[in-house]
């Protein structure tokens, strides 16, 4: 078992497997954003699905694949079917922009992945290409029907909230994801590096109170639902979630840690605190060896993140760091 200093379980791992993109997200990536990691500093399938391994072996029992965007992953299908031969990895997810869903829906799904996160900051294809700087909403959305049709057990739209944008998008995505029947998630900025800073953080206090009243939303509880808090609709059939890293943080109740496609594993997503693993596992570490190190690492994880009292300390973005 994973415990830290504090006496939180560590059971959730997030696994890039990529830091490049197709998309620019603002809050994410500066649009001219080329500093990737050198190819041979990436780990290889191989080699992730062995720190997958040593992870489950201490406990983990949840990884989520994520990026920069997963699914342009070279062999990204073979990764996925090496991660689902890994005994005791009961809970196999993906975080994607859909940009590819349409394309892997069916491999994601006859490999063991139940559960999908796909984001989506808006419905107009106009402000897509304003936001992510490409015009690939059509792409997400085809992507998205392709996954309905497979029948994963649950897809979650993740939103960005920057009312400043897409404020006024909240409620036609409120209506998409109640007729796909998708769970929505609205997620405060963080200041993860200057572009997403400039953005500044929304309290999502506002929308959560606004949203109760309005369509009658009761408070639901999602088993492993993470951070989030949910409210649903009375008669079950609607479900959005609120993720308050910034205005509410959840960190007393931290289960995770983070390894980037550099084997960089980060103990928080706003702290420097970390444990370099590619070294180890091409120097010729045992998965003992390994497992002592990830052990010791997580002793070290920090209480907190500082984006409240020192917004301006997180250079690392999302999506190098395997958000
Ligand atoms: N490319 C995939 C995607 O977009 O889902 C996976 C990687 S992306 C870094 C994972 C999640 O991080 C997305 O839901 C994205 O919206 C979120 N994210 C990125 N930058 C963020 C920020 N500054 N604040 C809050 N969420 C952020
Ligand atoms: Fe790419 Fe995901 Fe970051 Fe958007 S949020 S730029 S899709 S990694």
């Amino acid at each position: 078992m994973l415990v830290d200093s504090f006496g939180r379980r560590i059971d959730y791992l997030r696994l890039s497997v990529t830091d490049r993109c197709d998309l620019r997200c603002t809050y994410c990536m500066p649009p001219e954003f080329k500093d990737y990691e050198d190819p041979a500093h990436r780990m290889t399938l191989e080699e992730t699905a062995r720190i997958a391994q040593v992870f489950v072996g201490l406990g983990v029992h949840r990884v989520r694949l994520t990026g920069g965007e997963p699914l342009l992953r070279a062999r990204f299908g073979d990764l996925v079917r090496m991660l689902g031969q890994i005994d005791g990895l009961h809970d196999l997810s993906l975080s994607t922009n859909g940009t590819q869903l349409a394309r892997y829906a069916g491999t994601l799904r006859a490999s063991g992945v139940t559960r999908l996160n796909v984001s989506l900051d808006t419905l107009s294809r106009g402000r897509f290409v304003e936001l992510a700087k490409r015009d690939a909403l059509p792409e997400v959305l085809a992507g998205l029907e392709a996954a309905k049709r497979e029948g994963f057990d649950l897809i979650k739209i993740n939103m960005v909230w920057i009312p400043e944008i897409n404020g006024d998008e909240l409620h036609p995505m409120v209506d998409y994801c109640r007729s796909q029947g998708f769970v929505l998630r609205l997620i405060e900025n963080m200041p993860m590096g200057d572009a997403a800073r400039k953005l500044g953080s929304r309290s999502l206090q506002p929308v959560i109170d606004d949203l109760r009243q309005r369509h009658g939303l009761i408070d639901k509880v999602i088993p492993g639902g993470g951070p989030a808090r949910y409210l649903a609709s009375r008669d079950g059939q609607f479900t959005i979630g609120f993720i308050t890293p910034v205005s509410q943080h959840f960190c007393d109740t931290c289960n995770r840690v983070r390894v980037s496609v550099s084997g960089t594993l980060h103990l928080c997503l706003g702290q420097e605190q970390n444990l370099e693993l590619l070294p180890m596992l091409r120097g010729g570490a045992s998965n003992d060896d390994l497992a002592v190190a990830i052990r010791d690492a997580v002793a070290r994880k920090p209480w907190q993140h500082d984006f409240n009292a020192r917004p301006e300390k997180m250079i690392r973005i999302m999506s190098s760091t395997g958000g």
